[in-house]
């Protein structure tokens, strides 16, 4: 059986590792001086930790943007998991177990040794959602609430919240000055800065209800929002 993934080594230490046709998701894998970082384990269509101890020998700790079922799926191989505890009864309820995780909050540190990431919690697209910031390096591990037009970003369903997610859209833009590029878990593989407002006038576009939605799956649950600088799975109208 071929595998599911593809990997793109960035620099050294610094891998993505992208899943499925088309890049259905991606998980970036980071080398430190002791142990190695990975953000999001995937749908679960293959064995990443195989995958992942091609890259490095180091022990590994999983960290996740958020805990939605295509960021999750290899999770049974790690045993040191962290996620947002506003993600834990999510995650709960899709896997059935919280086994092996462990809380991860706004303002903290992750030192590598060789790079030091700090938490993000930017909520709306999930309760608990974060992303990993990289002053040093300018870079910003940007998860699925950025994604420009040639994405979609998922806003249907219980744990999602409009409102929450604009106003982490403006943090972010208050930070921008401290990277010069994200990487996001699905569409391109990096954005720059200036798709973050796009998208939160998008989102405000959205949120006033001039745009028609196209209506999606069998059961049409949710709608398709094209707003311009991005598009929205939306069920709200
Ligand atoms: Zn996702």
């Amino acid at each position: 059986m071929s595998s599911p993934y593809n990997v793109i080594t960035v620099s050294e230490g610094f891998h993505v590792i992208e899943e499925g046709v088309n890049v259905g998701v991606r998980m970036y894998l980071f080398e430190g001086a002791e142990r190695a970082m990975l953000v999001d384990t995937g749908f679960g269509s293959g064995d990443l930790l195989a995958l992942c101890r091609t890259l490095t020998q180091k022990p590994i700790f999983v960290v996740h943007t958020h805990g939605d079922g295509d960021h999750v799926g290899c999770n049974g191989s790690f045993d040191e998991i962290y996620l947002h505890p506003a993600d834990f009864a999510m995650y709960t309820a899709y896997k059935g177990s919280s086994r092996g995780l462990r809380p991860l909050y706004e303002g903290d540190i992750i030192d590598l040794g060789t790079r030091r990431f700090e938490v993000l919690y930017l909520p709306g697209h999930t309760p608990g959602n974060v992303a990993f910031l990289d002053r040093e390096n300018r870079l910003l591990i940007s998860g699925d609430p950025v994604q420009p037009a040639s994405g979609v970003i998922y806003m249907f369903g219980q744990w999602r919240n409009m409102d929450a997610y604009i106003c982490s859209l403006e943090k972010l833009i208050g930070l921008s000055d401290s990277f010069a590029v994200l990487y996001p878990s699905h569409s391109e593989l990096t954005l720059t800065p200036d798709v973050i407002p796009q998208v939160l006038e998008a989102a405000r576009l959205l949120l006033s209800g001039r745009v028609e939605g196209i209506d999606m799956g069998a059961e049409k649950k949710y709608r398709l929002f094209k707003c311009g600088g991005a598009n929205f799975y939306y069920d709200k109208y």
